[in-house]
């Protein structure tokens, strides 16, 4: 049964990627009713005022990007983690584990939960020696077999992860069809 009292992204005013792009090049800058004042450069901060008078500092962090260059990301005030996207929930901004929401799709929620499972299977076996690790997009039947390690044991452990893989792509599908259409199911991979 749906819980009636869960909170969902979809609700909530978002700093995106595009808001990030922004940001990068401006001082100021508004998510909903809450207002972005830049504090610092190195690296690019900003002191977000939500009414009534909270002060969230919001750090925004760059990782290299695969083919050069960097990629920049949202720091969530309360865990520090990297987000693609931050929420503001009533009086306050964070990201989407921190502020309890949910997605409203239950498919897009399993496919957040398989891409992780899915990533997480790649690093046991391959370590972080294969670049493409984190590209769900190459299958498996691309990345050799790790030096050192037993056939049969590689074997067992491909066969999961290619089950799993064929799942993950069967419930994407659907998903990513729609958004062909253009119907209002939000989805994009590498959140
Ligand atoms: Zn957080």
């Amino acid at each position: 049964m749906r819980d009636v009292s869960r909170l969902y992204v979809e609700d909530f005013p978002t700093l995106d990627e595009q808001d990030l792009k922004i940001m990068l090049n401006q001082a100021w800058w508004v998510l909903g009713n809450a207002e972005l004042n830049r504090t610092g450069t190195n690296p690019p901060r900003f002191a977000a005022t939500i009414p009534p008078g909270l002060e969230v500092e919001i750090c925004l962090q760059s990782t290299p990007a695969h083919f050069g260059g960097v990629r920049w990301w949202y720091t969530c005030p309360y865990c520090s983690s990297r987000c693609g996207r931050l929420y503001l929930h009533e009086y306050d901004i964070g990201c989407r584990k921190c502020l309890n929401l949910h997605y409203r799709c239950q498919s897009i929620e399993r496919i957040e939960r398989d891409r992780n499972k899915i990533k997480k299977m790649r690093h046991a076996i391959w370590g972080e020696t294969e670049p493409e690790i984190n590209n769900l997009l190459m299958t498996t039947s691309a990345f050799k077999r790790p030096k050192g390690m037993h056939r049969n044991r590689f074997l067992n452990m491909l066969y999961k992860l290619e089950e799993l893989e064929g799942d993950h792509f069967a419930a994407l599908l659907p998903v990513l069809k729609a958004r062909h259409r253009g119907e209002r199911m939000k989805y994009k991979p590498g959140e």
